[in-house]
């Protein structure tokens, strides 16, 4: 039963409000051509999803223009993946067929979603046992990475809007999005993507635990950011005197990696010194970036006191994602 009365001028207007954004999100790298098959893919959605609605009752026409938008402005995919994006649920779920998109946009559009509307019926097969066995057929079998990236980023905002879902659903897919999705964008080298999934996963399969930790990290969070800038401070200042082009960022440890270590190691919140991360990014050439990163570890290592045995050199062997870098776990003089 329906009782909203909902105010279509304005909904409209939204609609091309989002496409704009959408469209200004993937900057300037884009031909006529690319605008002229965006629109398309924009109009054929609109009008194939125009009397559907989501659980939270917007049209449903936000969440491909939103998925679209991750891939463009979070993943960095280009306009093949981002047309795919718009069009992604239009042959499961309304009249559109794979026929369709084949005659409006070519085979290489109509392989993608072709493959986006099958990956979900082995998605909904898969159990937490046959996960790892899962990802590695997945990326194997499946002749176009896009296909697992739009994907990715599908789940990426349906965990954003898990709020207005069934509480059994949500538990569902937020633990299929721990064990399943978290793990692929990791091992794709989605970092940030990765993280942020795996915490909203925790949010609904452990809430309790989740808000616990998040309140605790909010209560001390203006005492790390200014303990971050001092601590950051006379690195920056010596990495200026040797003439590094370089980005120094605080990042905090996020939820999930708390609450990870609190339920693996069973230790308490306040025995975690690792609380937060610094990150210092290089600007060098290919030739030089060993040496350069080695020389960065040695002007941190002159003003604070390295654990040995928390060295880890991802640089003389990469991990399986392409991540290269060197961590260290230091000690500031207060301690
Ligand atoms: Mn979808």
């Amino acid at each position: 039963m329906q009782t909203t009365e909902y105010n279509l001028k304005e909904e409209r207007k939204q609609i091309l409000d989002a496409y704009r954004s959408l469209v200004r999100s993937i900057g300037s790298k884009k031909s006529k051509e690319d605008l002229e098959i965006l629109r398309k893919a924009f109009d054929i959605a609109v009008e194939a999803h125009k009397d559907m609605r989501r659980k939270s009752g917007e049209p449903y026409i936000f969440h491909p223009i939103a998925v679209a938008r991750i891939c463009a402005e979070e993943m960095g995919l280009g306009v093949t993946s981002i047309v795919c994006a718009l069009l992604h649920d239009t042959v499961e779920d309304t009249y559109v067929t794979l026929e369709d998109v084949e005659r409006q946009f070519g085979s290489k559009y109509s392989k993608i979603v072709d493959g986006l509307t099958k990956i979900d019926e082995v998605f909904d097969y898969t159990t937490s046992d046959q996960a790892e066995n899962f990802r590695k057929l997945l990326i194997s079998m499946t002749d176009d990475v896009r296909v697992i990236l739009i994907k990715i980023a599908d789940r990426l905002h349906n965990m954003r809007t898990l709020e207005s879902m069934r509480s059994d659903k949500q538990l569902k897919i937020a633990s299929e999005t721990s064990f399943l999705y978290a793990p692929l964008a990791h091992r794709l080298g989605f970092y940030n993507i990765k993280s942020e999934l795996e915490d909203l996963a925790l949010r609904y399969t452990e809430p309790e635990a989740y808000q616990e930790i998040q309140e605790k990290l909010e209560k001390d969070k203006e005492v790390r950011t200014r303990f971050i800038r001092h601590f950051s401070a006379p690195i920056k200042k010596e990495l200026e005197t040797q003439g590094f082009s370089f980005e120094i960022k605080g990042r905090p440890k996020s939820v999930y990696s708390i609450w990870n270590k609190i339920h693996k190691k069973g230790v308490a919140f306040e025995e975690i010194y690792d609380l937060f991360a610094i990150r210092i990014i290089i600007d060098s050439k290919p030739e030089y970036e060993k040496a350069d990163c080695w020389k960065v570890y040695s002007i941190v290592t002159d003003f604070y006191k390295p654990s040995p045995e928390r060295l880890r050199d991802w640089i003389t062997t990469p991990k399986q994602n392409g991540y290269e870098s060197l961590h260290t776990t230091v000690m500031s003089p207060t301690g």
